[in-house]
């Protein structure tokens, strides 16, 4: 059985070399992300060849994603690099203190304490720190601890509740756009968008940047704002697909009540034919431990069956002690959920409507090979979206996308259920059926006799929309 759920591993410190990376990626790795908020440009420009080389030296196309920044809100830094904040004491962020102590710290994002008032609730380093706001005066916000404990330097700041005002792009994001361009990242993520306005600017400062190399990247929005919650379906519409990004989110909308907005997240960016990536602390862990706890095990099954496309580590991969065994864990696990999922795609087919013929075909294609039980689903395919539809759908029978192009075949690493394989078009169709044949038989997919079903666009060779279906015997043409 062949694993639907994709795995995207963050690479850092703990996964930057040759060995290391291509055991994770032998174990399961399906898309590497590069976190844009830890390193230099050189980093990840020397990461990115290193993906690109480990993925050639193991025969398959591994995608790449940019994770910008974006306006994470920060304290400064401290004169001994941390304090203890106890509860009941006053504390004050000022944006222009230079250096903190136990008084008072800096803020790298000038402007919060406009977005302030008296009463509001701020949410230190993931939300283990609380303070809340008692008067704002000039540069300096006045707070008292509410909840105390360790503060260090550079720690991260919400509001509960959300609110702030910090456009989505800085300057460092446009930077670092750039430099992921120049290395055709074929995913970029960005950080705390509000709105589609924000999906779409950055789209269209990756696709200027993309334009030397006739690079266009999918876009992910990180949803791990409260405001991107009631602006989801905007959102969708202007992404390729969003990430359930909980680290933020949780402190923004408290903790509980993130397992009901994954799973609506989901279900709703697969309605809209968008991509999913369930992200942060799933095998949390694992940065120190060879083995996961039993709560991560539920929490990365749980999020196969909503039906998530990828299931993602952080410093897992990054910078703990087990990148290898984390992705080979995660592997498994995803594999014995996806077994015990109920497949049920006629219920599925109910609401769905279409009007397009490649949409029609793909659905079609869905149908019939559900219903004759055949070995492989296959979608010849030059942008991937046949494959991107039915891959909306849960079905126990593989889907395979094969097309020439090479972003097609990287971008497509994401898609839940979705193999990708590099096979040359022409315009003699029997000649490409034949060889689309051979590669399954080659890898041991499909036997002489199976059944497997195919849709392609005709006149072959040429770009252009899928409209023909055909469901053929293994070896018998
Ligand atoms: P981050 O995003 O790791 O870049 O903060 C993920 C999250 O907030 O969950
Ligand atoms: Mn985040």
């Amino acid at each position: 059985m062949q694993r639907a759920t994709k795995i995207v591993a963050t690479i850092g410190p703990a996964s930057s070399d040759i060995e290391t990376l291509t055991r994770m990626v032998q174990a399961g790795v399906d898309v590497v992300r590069l976190n844009f908020s830890h390193g230099k440009a050189q980093d990840h420009i020397d990461r990115a060849r290193m993906v690109r080389e480990v993925a050639a030296s193991c025969g398959r196309e591994v995608a790449i994603m940019a994770d910008l920044q974006g306006p994470k809100i920060r304290v400064g830094r401290f004169e001994n690099g941390k304090v203890q904040l106890t509860k009941g004491a006053t504390f004050i962020l000022d944006a222009a203190c230079e250096l903190g102590n136990q008084e008072q710290v800096g803020l790298d994002y000038k402007e919060l304490p406009r977005d302030l008032k008296v009463g509001d609730v701020l949410l230190l380093n993931d939300g283990l720190i609380v303070l809340v706001v008692d008067q704002v005066r000039g540069s300096a916000i006045y707070t008292t601890v509410r909840v105390g404990g360790e503060l260090s330097n550079n720690k991260g700041i919400n509001r509960q509740g959300g609110g702030l005002t910090a456009a989505a792009l800085t300057g460092k994001d446009m930077d670092d756009i750039k430099t992921a361009m120049s290395f055709k990242a074929d995913y970029v993520a960005v950080s705390f968008p509000k709105s589609a306005t924000d999906m779409e600017m950055a789209r269209q400062l990756a696709n200027i940047a993309g334009e030397p190399w006739n690079h266009r990247p999918q876009m992910i929005a990180k949803i791990e704002r409260a405001e991107a919650i009631p602006a989801l379906q905007e959102i969708l519409d202007s992404s390729d697909g969003i990430m359930v990004a909980r680290g933020d989110l949780a402190v923004e909308v408290g903790n509980a009540a993130v397992p009901a907005l994954q799973k609506r997240m989901i279900r709703m960016a697969r309605q809209s034919n968008k991509l999913t990536i369930t992200a942060t602390q799933m095998m949390e862990s694992m940065i120190v431990n060879a083995v996961p706890t039993r709560a991560e095990v539920s929490d990365v099954a749980n999020a196969v069956l909503d039906g998530t496309d990828a299931v993602m580590t952080s410093a897992e991969t990054a910078s703990g002690r087990y990148p290898v065994e984390t992705v080979e864990a995660m592997a498994a696990i995803c594999l014995e959920a996806e077994k015990s999922e109920d497949f049920r795609l006629d219920a599925d087919f109910l609401n769905v409507t279409f009007t397009r013929i490649d949409q029609s075909i793909a659905y079609g294609a869905l149908f019939t090979a559900y219903h004759l039980r055949v070995k492989a689903i296959v979608a010849l395919t030059e942008s991937g979206s046949t494959a991107l539809w039915m891959s909306r759908h849960n079905i126990d029978i593989p889907i395979f996308a094969m097309t020439p192009v090479l972003a097609t075949q990287r971008k497509a690493t994401l898609y839940r259920n979705v193999t990708t394989m590099e096979l040359v078009q022409s315009p003699d169709r029997e000649q490409v059926l034949k060889a689309a044949e051979d590669l399954l038989l080659a890898k041991g997919i499909v036997r002489k006799g199976d059944m497997i079903v195919v849709t392609w666009g005709e006149p072959m060779g040429q770009v252009g929309g899928t409209n023909a279906l055909k469901i053929m015997k293994v070896g018998e043409h």
